[in-house]
């Protein structure tokens, strides 16, 4: 959780301290309430706008200091566009608009949750504490010395003025655990790998324990008896040892038949004996940006109370160049039976998921696996950094995945899939080798996922673009965005959880 900022609800009668912050549309139209606040100021307003061409354009703001007629230190007032049909996603971004503007503000800020066309509802108001939340987290925990000019929240209490209070605390104790899982995932990535391997990694996800979801942990021995020979070759190399996490929240009917997320875990990619270059091997940290997912989202299920059984599995492991390292030319046995040859040892996450897909649709039986993976820079190169790579067997899991990453922001595309591609992956010793040409890179890694799913209705997201390293957003300016957490969360909010 982000200690910068801290969020509470007052009513709408409440007194404004410190910075005010209300919103106006493109006709610097104000609601009642914050009309009512702004009183005299009205005119102090509008030659300010006009001085500085503020138009209320969404997101954007105008920032007045002492402002003549207001008892508060500072107004910040907030564009909200047209204002008028403003979807979930727009308002968290206009949440996020605030805490962006706010920087090193006052101590107290008074949000003012209206619109011109009047007061927000309680999922409005609740979604912009999100965004700011979401905005305002960052990970220094590791800098021991603040800078001066360090323009970030500093330890703000921010109350956030509302038309029901209970009814938005209400509705924020559903949409602030989706942000604590956001927060979670982001961490988990933002953390350094010789703090986060897998060992530690296993220990964070435990932690669920204290929300009610049920937690495995398999270690070496165990993985060995399962036969998981494939993960078990990529972690070999490592002087920590690998581990598989198995995450169970049962809030749907007793034995009803799960839904499955699987999160690819490499704590930290060398690329092993194929080794990776230099530059920005650094980031590879971050090549368990799915296993941080699956974890931050069975935080939000279960913190959220969700009515549906979910398994939520992840592979742990470091990939490192050593003396017992995996080779080139190695073949390994998976938990399936198939043999697969090792042609580059840095393809090594379809390794790991191979095991723990398999593993997963043998012994759970799931309704679908939506595999996260940062698998393929290829994907990168296919679709930059704003959409992660869709695969899938099935177009109703396909679609539904499409719909909720336009609802939620967090945007997927549908790739293709097809036994064409499989014979890249045919191997002469084996059956099947790890890596085809470079040509189609991430196409023929989920062409080699597909093999270990065993039938189950299935999508595999390549996150590889979208997890870390992207584009600063109106709700997040940290390296490990938490991409996923929100998207999985509203595919099971849609379409998967007995409502209420
Ligand atoms: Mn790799
Ligand atoms: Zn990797």
């Amino acid at each position: 959780m982000s200690d910068a900022v801290k969020v509470g609800f007052v009513p709408f009668s409440a007194a404004a301290r410190g910075t005010l912050v209300v919103f106006c549309d493109e006709a610097l139209k104000f609601g009642s309430v914050a009309s009512k606040a702004l009183g005299d100021a009205a005119g102090t307003i509008k030659r300010a706008a006009a001085a500085t061409r503020f138009k209320g354009k969404s997101g954007s703001a105008l920032d007045l200091l002492a402002p003549e007629g207001l008892k508060v230190g500072r107004l910040i007032v907030v564009g909200a566009g047209k204002a008028t049909d403003l979807k979930e996603f727009d308002v968290l971004k206009l949440g996020g608009a605030v805490a962006g503007k706010i920087g090193a503000a006052d101590t107290a800020v008074t949000v003012i949750a209206e619109l011109p066309g009047g007061a927000m509802n309680a999922d409005q108001a609740a979604s912009i504490a999100s965004g700011i939340l979401l905005r305002a987290y960052k990970f220094d925990r590791y800098k021991t010395k603040k800078k001066d000019d360090d323009q970030g929240p500093v330890n703000i209490g921010l109350s956030l003025a509302v038309a029901d209070v209970a009814a938005t605390k209400k509705a924020y104790a559903s949409a602030g655990a989706v942000v604590d899982g956001v927060v979670l995932a982001r961490e988990l990535v933002n953390e350094p790998p010789n703090v986060l391997y897998p060992d530690e990694f296993a220990k964070r996800a435990a932690q669920l324990k204290k929300l009610g979801v049920e937690v495995q942990i398999l270690d070496v021995p165990a993985m060995t008896r399962l036969k998981m020979g494939a993960l078990l070759g990529v972690s070999q190399g490592s002087a920590h040892d690998g581990r598989t996490v198995i995450m169970r929240w049962n809030g749907g009917k007793k034995g009803e038949q799960p839904i499955a997320f699987v999160g690819k875990g490499v704590c930290f990619d060398t690329g092993g004996i194929s080794i990776k270059p230099s530059a920005s091997m650094e980031d590879m940290k971050g090549d368990m940006g799915g296993a941080a997912c699956v974890v931050g989202l069975m935080h939000a299920l279960a913190a959220r109370k969700a009515k549906v059984n979910v398994v939520g599995a992840i592979g742990l492991v470091e990939n490192m160049p050593d003396g017992n390292a995996q080779r080139p030319g190695d073949i390994v046995t998976s938990m399936s039976g198939q043999t697969i040859e090792i042609i580059n040892t840095d393809a090594e996450g379809r390794l790991v998921l191979a095991d723990v897909l398999w593993y997963v649709a043998q012994k759970h039986k799931p309704k679908f696996m939506v595999d996260l993976a940062t698998l393929t820079g290829a994907i990168m190169v296919a679709l930059g950094t704003d959409h992660a790579g869709l695969f899938s067997n099935n177009d109703e899991l396909a679609q539904r995945l499409t719909d909720v990453g336009l609802s939620t922001g967090e945007k997927v595309w549908r790739m293709p899939l097809g036994p064409e591609y499989d014979k890249q992956i045919d191997s002469q010793f084996a059956d099947m080798k790890n890596t085809g040409s470079r040509n189609g890179g991430s196409i023929t890694a989920a062409q080699f996922l597909q093999r270990f799913v065993d039938g189950t209705p299935w999508a595999h997201l390549d996150i590889a673009g979208t997890a870390m390293g992207a584009p600063k957003t109106d709700i997040n300016r940290s390296w490990g965005s938490g991409y996923g957490v929100r998207l999985l969360n509203a595919l099971v909010a849609e379409y998967y959880e007995a409502k209420k």
